[in-house]
């Protein structure tokens, strides 16, 4: 009989989950090299990957995709950017779909 060790081949699994993270994270911001609907796909699937293992590109790469229609924001050209009260106020262009940030963002408020 074969001995499985499943415990192993989940950490597998999650190394993997990196791995494509990390080259997700690439495609995604390097603009010059590749294209904007490639761009798209990357950014959907570091999104779905993100939920299934728990695995997240940096926060400038997430940041850069909107949640709702999981595209990739390109200010200027599929995005505007507003900055009101201190806050950036990101808008899609294709969902519309509004994010804020503000300086206090990765702070806790005390
Ligand atoms: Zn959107």
């Amino acid at each position: 009989m074969v001995r499985k060790r499943s415990g192993r081949r989940n950490e597998n699994r999650k190394d993997k989950a990196i791995t494509s993270v990390v080259q997700l994270s690439n495609i995604i911001n390097s603009p010059k090299v590749f294209r904007n609907r490639i761009r798209d796909v990357a950014a959907r699937d570091l999104l779905k990957l993100g939920k299934k293992h728990g695995t997240r590109g940096n926060s400038e790469t997430n940041s850069n995709i909107c949640r709702m229609c999981k595209s990739i924001l390109i200010p200027g050209k599929n995005m505007k950017i507003r900055i009101r009260d201190k806050s950036i106020i990101s808008t899609c262009n294709r969902c519309a779909n509004i994010k804020k940030r503000g300086p206090m963002f990765h702070q806790e408020l005390k």
